[in-house]
This record gives structure tokens, sequence and C-alpha cells, in this order.
């Protein structure tokens, strides 16, 4: 345990998910002192996949790992929304994208993200901490963990995830529920069944069903359904073939050849509005600031963006919170855009009535089509742009 008073730690960062290692990694390269403090006892290679957009791999090439994420991955070339029946409503190129960005788009697992964020680390990071109340005092921030610990920082990045302890202290809100379910799995398929490069989402009645490939062996898929809050599913194939089994192939075929044992279920919870970004000098990153719906596959890329803006607004002003002030400016209206625009991608893709959905359809097939295409664009534009808007 450090002395009362004294500053044992420069930096602490408290979680090792992708936005938490991201801002390490970010921070010691700068030349700044940094621990990061992780709750669980290792980083196990959870989760399913997970679509690093141009925004994200932009930082990701910063942080000298994207290199070794895109060797690693199948690259995604083209995005098709689609009907039930196979038809595309609309489609749009990744690989545009990386050419107007320089940056591709690609899918990995979500452990070879986090294998490759470690291996860049070389910020020390403790596992089995489990921070469990912050204070800040003068002159420094105190820090308590599991088992009465406590540190002393001088800034506190709380990057601990959509449930995060660090926003709860602020009092920031809780997670609410989306009213939809997401169920995932990654399972070894050929390329015969699911080709390289295209990603597709089927949409139908309230549900949806997508798959892409993350690499030579490797298929990510997902559904999203309604469902009532905090429901479970002990049959999830037969739940999600009653559902899906009649729509386009390949689903009946990933669903069926996925061991049950291998699909995931979660309720897709998000916070209502981006917490508040930094308080003195504690400041939140990733899920714990604006963990958002997946409709946009942008939660751990905005994250990403989160990590660099943070580690550049401490570079320009020092270990204070004035750097964490200014990360706040820089970052409020980027993750509200971004949060709420996934919310509605959402409504969209989970509207029941056959009316409405009909007009959905009829639009995307037509003048809604370039639409979504800018609105791509646009948000990873404006991800990009947002890496250097500090004040
Ligand atoms: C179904 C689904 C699909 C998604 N698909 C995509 C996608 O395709 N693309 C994309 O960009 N995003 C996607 N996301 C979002 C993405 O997963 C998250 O935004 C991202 O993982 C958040 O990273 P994080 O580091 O902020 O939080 P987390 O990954 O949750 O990491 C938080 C870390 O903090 C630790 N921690 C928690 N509490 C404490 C504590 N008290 N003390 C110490 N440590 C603590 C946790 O153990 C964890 O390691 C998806 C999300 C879902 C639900």
């Amino acid at each position: 345990m450090s002395e009362r008073g004294t500053i044992a730690i420069p930096i602490a960062i408290i979680g090792a998910g992708s936005t938490g290692l991201a801002a390490a990694i970010a921070l010691a390269k700068r030349g700044f002192d940094v621990r990061v403090f992780e709750r669980a006892e290792r980083l196990d290679a959870l989760g399913a996949g997970i679509t690093l957009w141009s925004n994200a791999l932009c930082v990701l090439r910063e942080l000298g790992v994207a290199e070794r994420l895109i060797a690693r991955a199948d690259p995604l070339v083209r995005g098709e929304t689609r009907r039930v029946d196979g038809s595309v409503l609309a489609a749009f190129e990744f690989v545009g994208l990386a050419r107007e960005f320089g940056a591709p788009c690609i899918a990995v697992h979500r452990g070879v993200l986090q294998e490759e964020l470690l291996r860049a680390c070389s910020a020390p990071i403790e596992f089995g901490a489990e921070l469990v109340n912050v204070r800040e005092g003068s002159g420094g921030v105190e820090l308590e963990f599991g088992g009465g610990r406590r540190e002393r920082a001088a800034l506190v990045i709380g990057a601990d995830g959509v449930r995060s302890r660090v926003r709860a202290v602020l009092g920031g809100e809780e997670p609410v529920y989306s009213g939809y379910v997401a169920y995932r799995a990654v399972q070894a398929f050929s390329r015969e069944l699911v080709p390289s490069g295209l990603a597709f989402e089927t949409w139908g009645a309230a549900k949806r069903f997508g798959a892409l490939r993350l690499d030579a062996e490797n298929v990510y898929w997902f559904a999203a359904l309604d469902a009532p809050r905090d429901s479970s599913d002990t049959r999830r194939r037969e739940t999600l073939l009653a559902h899906f089994g009649g729509w386009h192939a390949p689903i009946r075929e990933l669903i069926e050849s996925t061991p049950e044992q291998n699909v995931l279920r979660h309720d897709v919870i998000e916070l209502a509005r981006p917490a508040e970004l930094a308080r003195g000098r504690v400041a939140l990153a990733g899920d714990a600031a604006h963990a958002m719906t997946p409709n946009l596959g942008q939660g751990a890329c905005v994250g990403l963006e989160d990590a660099l803006v943070v580690a550049r607004a401490i570079e320009r002003r020092g270990a204070t919170a004035e750097a964490l002030a200014s990360y706040a400016r820089a970052r409020r209206a980027r993750v509200e855009r971004v949060a709420r625009d996934s919310r509605r991608a959402g409504r969209w893709g989970q509207i029941e009535n056959p009316a409405l959905r009909w007009m959905r359809d009829a639009a995307l097939a037509s003048v809604a089509r370039p639409l979504l295409a800018r609105m791509v664009r646009k948000t990873l534009a404006d991800g990009i742009a947002s890496l250097t808007a500090l004040d």
C-alpha cells in the first residue's frame, strides 16, 4: 500500500479491455508512466467477432498494431443488407472506404484484438485488481481496490466497460435494455459457404441475421431478436432455426453446424446518453463512457478513438485535470452522434410492423441507398477528424 498523500501512480487506467489497453499503449509511447488495473485474473479470448472500421485502423496504426491485425484478418470488401430471400436491399464497398481513408476495414475475433493490444502494451498490468471506489482529493485521486488495498494516482481513466464502477462512483446512469438480444458465434466454415470479403446482414420482422468471414478458417455469425429483458434460452439453436431456418442460404447451415455451446446470447444494453467524460482528475472512456448498441459495429472503434485522444490531450497539457477537460470537450459531440445513429439503425433493423417494413425496404432499395453509404462514410470521416480535434 502506498503512503497516504504520496502519488504512487502518475496515470492509472481501470480496465484492460480494448479501450484501456489502447490508452495505455498510447500514453506509454508518449513517455508517460501508466499502470493498468484489471479485475479479471487473466484475459481470456471471450466474445465473438468484431468489425474494426477505418477509423479504428487509423488509431491501431498509430499504436503499432494495425499491420499485425490486418495480416491475421480476412479483408472486408463488400457489405450487403439483404431481404430474407437473399436479394440485396443496399450495398456498400469496404474497399472504397479503405482507399478513401487510407486504412482498411477488417473483422477479427475479439481475442485476436486483445492479444495484439496486450503484445504492444509495455505498461504494467495488474490482474485481479478490482476497483471498488475512487475519490478525488487535493492533488490526487485515491483508488480503493477489493481487499482494502489503496493507491493514489495523479489521473485516472475509467475504461471499465458498460457496468463501469468508475462511472457509478461519479454518479453516472445505469445502462438500459435495447429490447433485443444478440446471439453470436464463431465457427469454422468453408469459403464455398461464406466467401472471403463479403459481410451480409439480412433484415426480417423485428429480427436480423448476419455473417462474415474472420480468417481462412472461421466465420462470425450473429442474430438479433426482440425478447424480454433478462430472459434465458436453453435451446438457442432451436430458437434461431425457428426464426431464421427459412431464410436464404447459408443461414440454416450456419446455425445447424454450430454446436449449441458455441452460441453466445446477451441482452443488448446501452447508456441512454453518454456519461460525463471527465470530472476533475477522473475521465471515462470506451463503453464506460458511452456503451452503445452494436448496430453500426462502432462501439470498440469509438473507444479506440477515445484512447488516442485522451493520450494526445495529456501529451499536450500534462497529467492534469485540464487535459481531461480538453479530452471531454473534444469527444462529447462525436460519441453522442455515433451512439444516436447506432440506436436509430437498430430501430430500423428491428421494425416489426409490415407496412413500415415495406416502406423501409422500399426506401433502402432506392432513395436511402446512397444515404446509407454516405452515413457510413461520414461516421468514419468524423471519427478520423476527431482524432486531432483537441482545443
Ligand atoms: C453483440 C455485440 C457486438 C459488437 N460488435 C462490435 C463490432 O463489430 N465493432 C465494434 O467496434 N464494437 C462492437 N461491439 C462493442 C464492443 O464490444 C465494445 O464497445 C468494446 O468491447 C468496449 O471495450 P471497452 O474496453 O471500453 O470495455 P470492455 O471490453 O468491457 O472492457 C472493460 C474491462 O474492464 C474490466 N473491469 C470492469 N470493471 C472493473 C473494475 N471495477 N476494476 C477493474 N477492472 C474492471 C473488465 O474486466 C474488462 O476487462 C459489440 C458489442 C456487442 C454487445
